[in-house]
């Protein structure tokens, strides 16, 4: 358990850190020299220095036992920092996750006692040159050793492809096909038969040592199998997706951030037409405002779910892991892109650092889980409750933030609710025309459910900060009337996309013909989601003086 007070100084230790030594200089050399900075990840996962390690392993382990909550903001931090360093630190999370979740008592003393007492590092090898998307498609196989009529041990053979910290670490948990199906096995550094592949030359993360591993007749003992048993390595990966995709969500904020930070003092410096470009609506409105919007109703989702899942009785969360990545790493992307074309011809170039951010980021949207295979994870689950609920799920949903808005009028709970009423009605359209038979539908509405429950959680958040009731360590960048101007613009956005772009997907799909295409519109409620625009363009002016110091006391330093 780590209290409020050590978590800021951790992260305080960890900006300091970034500030010594890893100056904007120093990261672009290094991103020049494609090179992974060994000992700064060293230093940042040593127990005698940064420690960054010893935040998520047990306290039984010699750790501190942080939770889901603690790692996003540390993830956000090390990303904000460089994404490269943060995928280094966070191969050891994955790597390790395996024996957190599927390990004998034995085995998780072991590991993560060496992970918080000697700061190794972990790889985790999943991925295969033929499996990526689909890991059930894996060929690497763990063939048991018998020895007296008992298993000894296992000789592994095969591939893995794309592996963070493949050159470089001591220890690597490795996804491998047994008699009893796929299982997960430690294999350590320099084993027999175990070799790794020059780096990967990548368009980002370049400080992050990216290799393929091969096996050939490696040998592991018996007590490398995680968990005893053959055949728990799917489920042992699943049943941490909610926490690990977390992770990555809590990267593509920090990376979306990280540049938008560049982007607006740069606005207020750069005077074009007389004025200071952070002066012009057509600048801030279209390239700074929405991003923040959308990263903070990213950040809501994330927070929501960091929350359930440190509660501890729901579960893996795994479909609101797949909506926290999915929101979250789409929206630092778009946000490093505009920070490009906000510092215009400078942007495009490396000394001003948001095009090295805009390259790293892009991994967040591949790695962990394509945004593709998010749509579908996301889409999937909650088509069946759809289908559970005949249709009523986000009606319901859509009911609570009616409710929400009652209490509190002004934290965009009004539009959430015409978000949630209209993908309602898209996805019993979708059901009744048997829609989600193409598979571009189902995964349409992986997109637009991701947003309308955004919305929701941002709405519910600003809610909370208006009374005073976010958890302690909730990220407080904004004041309680600065969030609910965000999520009225969010929600807005949110409903709008779900209704016209569900329209256009069923009708697209041919769920409602010419004559019923009006009737269909009135269900979707579009005149309300139409109407509940106005004020958009305030609501932008109001976060961009607060973005730009205009509002005084507006912005609450983080
Ligand atoms: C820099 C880097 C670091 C990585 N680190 C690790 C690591 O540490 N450990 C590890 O195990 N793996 C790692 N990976 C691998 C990563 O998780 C995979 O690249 C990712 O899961 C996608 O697999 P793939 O590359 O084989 O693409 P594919 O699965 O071939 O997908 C290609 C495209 O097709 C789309 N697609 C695939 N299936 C479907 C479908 N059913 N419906 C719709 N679209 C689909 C995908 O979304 C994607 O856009 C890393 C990758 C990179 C690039």
């Amino acid at each position: 358990m780590i209290t409020n007070k050590t978590l800021k100084l951790s992260l305080k230790s960890l900006r300091d850190f970034a500030k010594k030594k890893l100056p904007d200089e120093t990261l672009r050399e290094l991103d020049e020299r494609d090179e992974c900075p060994l000992d700064i990840v060293h230093h940042m996962c040593s127990p005698d220095q940064l420690g960054i390690q010893l935040l998520f392993v047990p306290e039984d382990c010699g750790g501190f036992g942080g939770g889901a909550f603690d790692v996003y903001l540390v993830c956000e931090e090390m990303a904000r920092i460089d994404l490269g360093v943060a995928t280094s630190v966070l191969a050891t999370f994955l790597g390790s996750d395996p024996i957190t979740v599927g390990a004998t008592p034995e085995q998780k003393k072991h590991w993560l006692s060496r992970i918080a007492q000697e700061g190794i590092l972990f790889a985790y090898g999943a991925t295969e040159p033929e499996a990526g998307s689909d890991l059930g498609a894996l060929k690497t196989t763990a063939d048991p050793v018998r020895q007296d009529g008992r298993v000894a041990g296992y000789k592994i053979n095969g591939n893995k492809q794309w592996i963070s910290n493949g050159g470089i670490a001591d220890a690597y948990t490795v996804l491998a096909n047994t008699p009893g199906g796929p299982s997960w096995f430690v294999v350590e550094k320099g084993a027999k038969g175990f070799t790794h592949d020059e780096p990967e030359d990548k368009h980002g993360i370049r400080l992050s040592n990216t290799a393929a591993l091969a096996f050939s007749d490696v040998y592991v003992d018996a007590d490398r199998l995680i968990g005893g048993v053959e055949g728990q390595g799917l489920n042992q990966a699943q049943a941490v997706f909610g926490y690990t995709r977390l992770m990555v969500a809590a990267f593509g904020l920090g990376a979306g951030w990280a540049a938008l930070d560049r982007a607006i003092p740069y606005s207020t410096k750069r005077i074009q037409a007389g004025a200071p470009l952070s002066e012009i609506q057509g600048y801030s409105h279209k390239l700074i405002v929405p991003h923040v919007a959308r990263l903070e109703a990213a950040r809501a989702y994330i927070e929501e779910t960091a929350e359930r899942i440190d509660a501890g009785n729901e579960g893996s969360l795994n479909t609101e892991g797949a909506i926290a990545k999915y929101m979250a790493t789409e929206a630092g992307n778009m946000a490093a892109d505009a920070s490009i074309q906000a510092l215009g011809g400078y942007g495009y170039t490396h000394e001003y650092m948001v095009e090295k951010i805009k390259r790293d980021v892009r991994i967040t949207t591949i790695y962990e889980g394509t945004s593709e295979i998010m749509e579908m994870t996301i889409s999937r689950d909650r088509w069946q409750m759809h289908l559970k609920t005949r249709g009523q799920h986000y009606h319901q949903q859509a009911k609570k933030f009616e409710e929400l808005h009652a209490r509190h009028a002004n934290v965009g709970a009004d539009s959430a609710a015409l978000a949630l009423h209209a993908l309602a009605e898209v996805m019993e359209k979708a059901r009744i025309g048997r829609l989600t038979r193409f598979q571009h539908i189902l995964l349409r509405l992986g997109e637009l459910i991701a947003y309308a429950e955004s919305a929701g959680s941002l709405a519910r958040r600003a809610a909370l900060l208006a009374e005073n009731k976010l958890n302690e360590k909730a990220h407080r960048r904004f004041d309680a009337a600065a969030l609910a101007t965000l999520s009225r613009i969010f929600a807005r956005e949110a409903a709008l996309k779900v209704a016209e772009d569900g329209l256009r997907w069923v009708v697209g799909a041919g769920g409602v013909n010419d004559a019923e295409i009006a009737g269909f519109e009135a269900t979707l409620g579009l005149l309300a989601i139409h109407r509940a625009q106005a004020g958009l363009i305030q609501d932008q002016d109001l976060i961009a003086d607060v973005l730009y110091g205009r509002v005084a006391k507006r912005e609450i330093a983080a």
